[in-house]
Protein backbone atom coordinates (compact mmCIF):
# COMPACT_ATOMS: atom_id res chain seq x y z
CA UNK A 1 0.00 0.00 0.00
CA UNK A 2 1.32 3.34 -0.89
CA UNK A 3 1.98 5.73 1.78
CA UNK A 4 -0.40 8.43 3.20
CA UNK A 5 -0.12 12.22 1.95
CA UNK A 6 2.05 13.79 4.52
CA UNK A 7 -0.50 16.01 7.20
CA UNK A 8 2.16 18.83 7.04
CA UNK A 9 5.33 20.06 5.80
CA UNK A 10 6.79 22.67 6.89
CA UNK A 11 10.36 24.29 6.22
CA UNK A 12 11.94 25.50 9.24
CA UNK A 13 15.10 27.60 7.91
CA UNK A 14 16.83 27.98 11.23
CA UNK A 15 17.05 24.72 11.78
CA UNK A 16 17.71 24.02 8.48
CA UNK A 17 15.09 21.14 8.35
CA UNK A 18 12.06 19.90 6.25
CA UNK A 19 9.74 18.85 9.00
CA UNK A 20 7.35 16.53 7.83
CA UNK A 21 4.38 14.94 9.42
CA UNK A 22 1.82 11.88 9.65
CA UNK A 23 -1.66 11.65 11.29
CA UNK A 24 -0.16 8.83 13.27
CA UNK A 25 3.64 9.87 14.21
CA UNK A 26 5.43 12.93 15.45
CA UNK A 27 7.03 14.92 13.47
CA UNK A 28 10.25 14.18 11.84
CA UNK A 29 12.63 16.66 11.21
CA UNK A 30 14.67 16.18 7.62
CA UNK A 31 17.81 17.87 7.27
CA UNK A 32 18.18 19.64 3.68
CA UNK A 33 21.65 18.39 3.05
CA UNK A 34 20.03 14.73 3.16
CA UNK A 35 16.94 15.32 1.53
CA UNK A 36 18.93 17.33 -1.10
CA UNK A 37 21.87 14.08 -1.95
CA UNK A 38 18.92 11.40 -1.87
CA UNK A 39 17.04 12.98 -4.66
CA UNK A 40 15.45 10.11 -6.88
CA UNK A 41 15.64 11.50 -9.99
CA UNK A 42 17.38 10.23 -12.90
CA UNK A 43 19.78 12.86 -12.73
CA UNK A 44 20.93 11.55 -9.59
CA UNK A 45 20.10 8.17 -9.78
CA UNK A 46 21.27 5.32 -12.79
CA UNK A 47 17.79 4.43 -13.91
CA UNK A 48 19.06 0.94 -14.61
CA UNK A 49 21.47 -0.38 -12.11
CA UNK A 50 20.08 1.77 -9.88
CA UNK A 51 23.25 3.10 -8.59
CA UNK A 52 23.44 7.09 -6.95
CA UNK A 53 25.27 8.69 -9.11
CA UNK A 54 25.24 12.15 -7.58
CA UNK A 55 27.63 12.70 -5.03
CA UNK A 56 27.09 14.40 -2.24
CA UNK A 57 30.14 16.33 -1.63
CA UNK A 58 28.96 17.94 -5.28
CA UNK A 59 25.99 19.22 -2.84
CA UNK A 60 26.60 22.73 -1.11
CA UNK A 61 26.81 22.51 2.76
CA UNK A 62 24.07 24.92 2.64
CA UNK A 63 21.76 23.39 -0.28
CA UNK A 64 18.16 24.77 0.91
CA UNK A 65 14.65 24.64 -0.95
CA UNK A 66 13.95 27.55 -2.41
CA UNK A 67 10.23 26.47 -3.39
CA UNK A 68 8.26 23.47 -2.87
CA UNK A 69 5.40 21.94 -4.85
CA UNK A 70 3.13 18.97 -5.16
CA UNK A 71 2.92 16.12 -8.03
CA UNK A 72 -0.19 15.56 -8.31
CA UNK A 73 -1.47 13.96 -4.94
CA UNK A 74 1.68 11.83 -4.59
CA UNK A 75 4.99 13.32 -4.18
CA UNK A 76 6.75 16.60 -3.46
CA UNK A 77 8.78 18.38 -5.66
CA UNK A 78 11.29 20.31 -4.42
CA UNK A 79 13.18 23.54 -6.15
CA UNK A 80 16.45 23.55 -4.32
CA UNK A 81 19.29 26.34 -4.16
CA UNK A 82 21.61 24.58 -6.40
CA UNK A 83 19.40 24.52 -8.68
CA UNK A 84 18.20 21.60 -8.69
CA UNK A 85 14.32 21.05 -9.36
CA UNK A 86 13.81 17.39 -11.03
CA UNK A 87 13.22 15.44 -7.69
CA UNK A 88 10.04 14.19 -6.87
CA UNK A 89 9.93 13.02 -3.38
CA UNK A 90 6.72 10.68 -3.18
CA UNK A 91 5.23 10.11 0.12
CA UNK A 92 6.91 6.68 0.20
CA UNK A 93 9.82 8.39 -0.09
CA UNK A 94 9.74 10.80 2.27
CA UNK A 95 8.47 8.30 5.19
CA UNK A 96 11.92 6.01 4.19
CA UNK A 97 13.85 9.54 4.91
CA UNK A 98 11.56 10.24 7.98
CA UNK A 99 12.53 6.24 8.92
CA UNK A 100 15.94 6.84 8.81
CA UNK A 101 15.86 10.38 10.33
CA UNK A 102 14.25 9.20 13.36
CA UNK A 103 16.80 6.13 13.89
CA UNK A 104 19.56 8.36 13.78
CA UNK A 105 18.23 10.99 16.43
ZN1 LIG B 1 18.05 14.70 -8.56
Amino acid sequence: MPAAPPTSIRVLREAGVIEVAWSDSPPVGLPFHFVRCLCPCAGCIDEISGERTLNPADVPHDVAPVKLGFSGNYALKIWWSDGHDTGLYTWDLLQELARQCSKSN
